[in-house]
């Protein structure tokens, strides 16, 4: 077995470590820098799924492993705020290639116009300045960050599947093993782990030896909905790039939408419950076809176990039974008449692969028809919403990952091991979590000093 010692492990190579590498370095911690990742260098990363078997079943997912993480193939929007974290993510990502942004005044005259629309048609809408740079600059970024980081002497340990995290003696060990099964163990003082939010289901067995409290939170589950991209200017005027639009049904269910990509596509990706979806968008090339998830919170009625996240990764399970590589799609036609008529018709999807299905069953109950009502809705603001070929995809499982034990947002209780990003259960998106890995290293340097 291979061991190698170093000042700071880096635990995956999402924007929340990699942030914190940046930070690193600039802050003059850089005399012995690992940052360890199950995927590969983002010069590497391609999805190998073919249009007609689907998913390929890799080891590790390229759309959402590797040097960028989840965030490389991305939508590209960003969350702007006036926090000063935030501030300093943004100067270290304008430093790679992220262009500027002086469009806030336009963006919230629009988001204000947007919400007398949207409160008219019964809908609320909870928006935040969203920049949106489009997967191809975040591409671009990411590449010019594994770059600099590689330069600057950090090492990358690629294709290395950490299986088990140990502390003795003041020390971690990071054990991985490679794609021909050997094993591999890396050493330091000092830990981030910014596994992402995919590595919630394995992360008991990874610190089974640190054990720590988690609280499990509600998931939101759910479809991908895609429609003319006119509709969706009709409400955002094209300005607006990430707007939460929600819904009280009938019911008494709140529905949202999430990760709006207008004029992009749909994308799956691989997760260790299954394949999921989500959504991006070139700047250069536009699909004329936009989507956004359609979320339910899962409640208290919703729940037949015990834990929240097992009911959200049992979504995932049965849309995975009926296909495991491919996810599942039906026309809104179909869907609102139950039934699988158009399964043989041309679809207007921008899914690269999928299986066609009745999603009625698939969705936990009175979902289908809470989701039949909010398109509805919006048809009232557009008919293009309710066109008959509009599709809907699945699953879509949100806002899952268990908050984790630490306090200000990264620290755990075992002295130089921090948790950055999604896999804290307090971040959810690019920003957030790059936010994260700053904190973590604030508090790496004031304690070096
Ligand atoms: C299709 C899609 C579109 C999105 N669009 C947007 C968007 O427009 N705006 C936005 O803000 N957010 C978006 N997100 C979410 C965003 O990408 C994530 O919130 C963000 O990347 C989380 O960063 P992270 O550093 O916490 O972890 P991640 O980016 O998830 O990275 C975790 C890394 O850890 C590695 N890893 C995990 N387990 C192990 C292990 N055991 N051993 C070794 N390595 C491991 C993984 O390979 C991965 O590279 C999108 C996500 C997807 C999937």
């Amino acid at each position: 077995m291979h061991t190698r010692d170093y000042e700071i492990l880096l635990l995956g190579a999402g924007p929340a470590n990699l942030m914190a590498g940046l930070e690193l370095l600039d802050q003059g911690q850089h005399r012995s820098l690992a940052i360890i990742d199950q995927g590969e260098s983002a010069f590497a990363r391609h999805c190998k799924a073919s249009h007609v078997n689907g998913c390929r079943h890799c080891t590790a997912c390229d759309v959402v492993n590797g040097f960028g993480g989840a965030g490389m193939f991305s939508d590209g929007k960003l969350h702007r705020s006036d926090d000063e974290y935030a501030a300093r993510a943004f100067a270290y990502l304008e430093r790679f290639g992220l262009p500027s942004f002086d469009d806030a005044p336009a963006y919230m005259s629009r988001l204000k116009r947007m919400r007398k629309l949207l409160e008219s048609h019964r809908f609320s809408l909870s928006g935040y300045i969203s920049q949106h740079v489009g997967t191809d600059t975040i591409i671009e970024v990411t590449r010019n960050i594994e770059t600099h980081l590689r330069s600057a002497g950090v090492a990358f340990l690629f294709a290395r599947r950490a299986v088990s995290v140990t502390w003795e003696k003041g020390v971690y060990q990071v054990r991985c093993v490679d794609r021909g099964g050997r094993s591999f163990t890396y050493q330091a003082e000092r830990l981030l782990v910014g596994t992402g939010k995919a590595s919630a289901s394995v992360f008991a067995e990874l610190f089974s030896e640190l054990p720590m409290q988690r609280v499990s939170v509600m998931p939101s589950v759910g479809v991908r909905f895609e429609f003319p991209t006119s509709a969706l200017r009709k409400i955002t005027g094209g300005v607006v790039k990430d707007p939460q639009i929600a819904l009280k049904t009938r019911t008494g269910a709140t529905l949202t939408t999430f990760c709006t990509c207008e004029a992009g596509q749909v994308v799956p990706f691989r997760t260790p419950a299954g394949i999921q979806l989500g959504g991006q968008s070139s700047t250069r090339e536009g699909t004329g076809r936009s989507n956004f998830a359609i979320l339910r919170r899962i409640d208290q009625n919703d729940r037949q176990e015990d834990d929240p996240f097992a009911f959200g990764q049992a979504f995932v399970s049965r849309v995975h039974a009926i296909n495991p590589s491919m996810p599942l799609l039906q026309t809104l036609g179909d869907f609102l008449d139950n039934g699988v008529k158009d399964r043989f018709e041309k679809h207007d999807t921008t899914l690269p692969y999928y299986d066609y299905t009745n999603l009625n069953s698939l969705l936990p109950t009175g979902l289908a028809s809470e989701i039949a009502e909010f398109v509805d809705r919006l048809g009232q603001i557009d008919s293009n919403f309710t066109h008959r070929a509009n599709i809907l995809s699945a699953p879509v499982l949100e806002y899952s990952v268990p908050m984790l034990e630490v306090t200000d947002f990264v620290i755990s209780r075992y002295p130089g091991l921090y948790f950055v990003g999604d896999i804290t259960g307090y971040a959810s998106g690019i920003i957030s979590s790059a936010i994260m890995g700053l904190l973590a290293v604030d508090h790496v340097c004031r304690n070096s000093s």
